[in-house]
């Protein structure tokens, strides 16, 4: 048991510790993603401004601080307090027989470094499509889901407002697909995780690209504004476009979908008038019983 508890505690305060750091500048650049969320989110800010779909759409748009407090909680508080948890559920797991390797698929190694960079990426990309699907299938995970869908006018910092439960459900799948890969992580993971935000905060700012005959395999802002739609079309009930970085699953699934528009719509869900507004009463929706069903 004192095992556990020493594990806990120094995981906790370790990443409390290197998430100082990082504001600090002491840790190497290109693994300070305190800086680096910052920053992306400057840039990518900056061209939202520049280059307006919506050319209504104000500086600071509608719970444009909210957002921006969600992106640092959940990438730093949410992570500093969970990652104690994940060292006991890793230590447990090493403890009931199992291993690392034990799920292993395929040798990665055998590849040069920029294909298991890829191999990582894309595999990490379609279990999250997956796990994205089931979030809109099933009631009790779409209540924690429906706090990203609250977004009623979409900008960068829209990407991380999501319930602290969604890094809880994304989790198994995302460490069964580095164990299929013999719980390999590369090297240069770190430059997975940057494309991904980077990414993701472009698909939810308030630009028009779809990368032209990229569009097929990259997510976009077009395509993820749909995602966000208010009505949904006939027969597509739990949603469409469930891409995360890439769109190419969704066009494979045939659970694309994107109609031509100004880009002016609604957002939401039929029957979010009730929807909590506020970050703390937010934490708490998925454990309450809704209302409206
Ligand atoms: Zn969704
Ligand atoms: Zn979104």
């Amino acid at each position: 048991m004192e095992k556990y508890i020493e594990a806990f505690v120094n995981s906790f305060f370790g990443s409390l510790n290197w998430t100082w750091k990082s504001m600090l500048f002491e840790v190497p650049w290109y693994v300070n993603f305190f800086w680096g969320l910052t920053l992306i989110s400057l840039v990518v800010w900056g061209v939202e401004l520049l280059f307006p779909w919506r050319k209504r759409q104000k500086f600071f748009r509608n719970d444009f601080w909210l957002d921006g407090f969600y992106m640092y909680f959940n990438f730093f508080a949410f992570s500093i307090v969970i990652s104690g948890f994940y060292k006991i559920i890793g230590l447990l797991f090493n403890d009931v027989g199992g291993t690392k390797n034990s799920i292993c698929l395929f040798d990665v190694t055998q590849f040069p470094g920029w294909v298991q960079l890829l191999i990582f990426f894309v595999l990490l990309d379609f279990v999250q499509w997956f796990t994205h699907i089931l979030l809109h299938k099933y009631e009790f995970l779409w209540r924690f889901h429906q706090v990203h869908h609250s977004v009623k006018e979409m900008g960068f910092a829209a990407h991380l407002r999501y319930h602290w439960m969604e890094n809880i459900f994304y989790k198994p799948l995302k460490t069964i697909a580095v164990m299929l890969l013999g719980g390999f992580e590369p090297e240069k993971a770190f430059i997975v995780h940057f494309v991904a935000i980077t990414i993701g905060h472009l698909n939810h700012a308030n630009v028009k690209v779809s990368w032209g005959w990229l569009k097929y395999i990259i997510n976009n802002p077009v395509m993820h504004l749909y995602h966000h739609a208010k009505s949904l079309p006939e027969g597509r009930k739990n949603g469409v476009n469930f891409g995360i970085s890439l769109s190419v699953w969704d066009y494979i699934f045939r659970t694309n979908y994107i109609p031509e528009s100004s880009g002016i719509i609604a957002l939401g869900w039929k029957g979010d008038e009730d929807f909590p507004k506020g970050f703390f009463e937010q934490l708490l929706v998925g454990f309450k019983r809704n209302k409206k069903g």
